[in-house]
């Protein structure tokens, strides 16, 4: 059970509920509007009482850092306005807070994400869901964004503490939800990474179509596989990669990215490990055959199973070292309720929030 108690007087980790004596996983929950800066700021006043959670960084790697921060100058430069803004209220050096969010430092392929049409759904929206393979650690940190820059549209989006800028995955009012895994670090290289590009479209794309040809026109850092769902049920695969970047549209109802590019064009930019190769496969199989069983009677709780699935390799704990599923979440563009589980799917539960959440201007509450 997730008390108000423990969400409220305890700041970050998996505590034990006072009232109910079981253990949970704390989320944070961010509401943001006003300016690129002003949202900075507020993020970054609240994140100063924990600098010590930052990464150490050398100087080699905030010079490699800000050569990223060169690219999303030119192609998404409000967003530097917000980590300037987390910069000055927190008292961290902006080129360290630059460095962090817009640089890689951890490479390995990770993540599923799957995108269902509305038509082939019991409640008939379309759904986005994922599981986030990424530290275990890091899933108490897990944050939800309520976001609305001013003249932008609003969102719902995810992140770590820390991570403030930054989304991975999210919905916003036009009702495009999107997400990205990582496939390949071959030829890696300064561009705009998924986590920025990812809040970028969140507040600026209304469709698949404009988030694809945003996606297409940025030089990416490495490979990622987006996928990209809308209200009207378009669903776009967006296999991006420093050398090429291709979007395959499906009429299929259905589509799945993981751990590696599938399109025949874009394999020759995947790096050959054997381990990948098989998750990939049982992944892709199996999640083949389930949407085949089920189209048309598909709802949260099929969903659910699915992603907490040990059998076909869905939920995941000895691969890769250390990294089992983060976090999960549902997203239907068109309705006003997301589902989101902080911790692996297999020992936590699902949280229902409400996407549109009342905001105030230039307020920052961690609740
Ligand atoms: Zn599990």
């Amino acid at each position: 059970m997730f008390s108000e108690a423990c969400n409220l007087g305890i700041k970050r980790a998996r505590a034990i509920c006072g009232i109910c004596s079981e253990d949970v996983i704390v989320m944070y929950e961010v509401k943001l509007s006003g300016s690129y800066y002003d949202i900075g700021l507020r993020i970054g006043n609240l994140f100063k009482r924990d600098k010590e959670l930052l990464p150490k960084f050398s100087e080699e790697n905030i010079v490699k850092g800000m050569e990223y921060e060169k690219e999303v100058r030119k192609y998404a430069p409000e967003l530097l306005e917000e980590v300037q803004g987390i910069a000055d209220g927190s008292g961290v050096d902006y080129r360290i807070v630059a460095t962090h969010e817009l640089s890689p430092y951890r490479l390995q392929p990770s993540c599923l994400a799957m995108a269902i049409s509305g038509d082939c759904t019991r409640t008939g929206l379309p759904v986005l869901a994922e599981n986030e393979e990424w530290i275990e650690e890091d899933s108490k940190y897990l944050t939800l964004c309520y976001t609305k820059p001013g003249g932008k549209l609003y969102s719902l989006g995810f992140t770590f503490y820390w991570a403030g800028m930054s989304r991975y995955g999210g919905v916003n009012e036009a009702g495009l939800a999107i997400c990205g895994v990582s496939t390949s670090f071959v030829n890696s290289g300064p561009g705009v990474m998924f986590n920025v590009a990812e809040r970028w479209i969140l507040d600026n794309c209304r469709t698949v179509e404009e988030a694809a040809e945003f996606i297409e026109k940025i030089p990416n850092e490495w490979g990622i596989a987006y996928l990209l769902i809308d209200k009207k049920g378009s669903i776009a695969k967006v296999e991006a990669h420093r050398e090429k970047t291709k979007t395959t549209y499906t009429d299929k109802g259905f589509e799945f990215v993981s751990l590696r590019f599938d399109s025949p064009e874009m394999e020759r930019y995947n790096a050959w490990d054997q381990q990948v190769f098989d998750r990939y496969s049982a992944r892709k199989s199996f999640l083949s055959k389930w949407f085949r069983q089920n189209k048309g009677n598909i709802d949260d709780q099929a969903i659910m199973n699915v992603l907490k699935d040990h059998e076909n390799e869905m939920c995941t704990h000895d691969y890769p070292v250390n990294m089992p599923i983060c976090w999960s979440w549902i997203l239907s563009p068109g309705s006003d309720e997301a589902a989101v589980c902080a911790g692996p799917p297999c020992k936590n539960e699902f949280r229902r929030s409400r996407v549109a959440q009342r905001l105030e201007p230039a307020r920052a509450n961690f609740k």
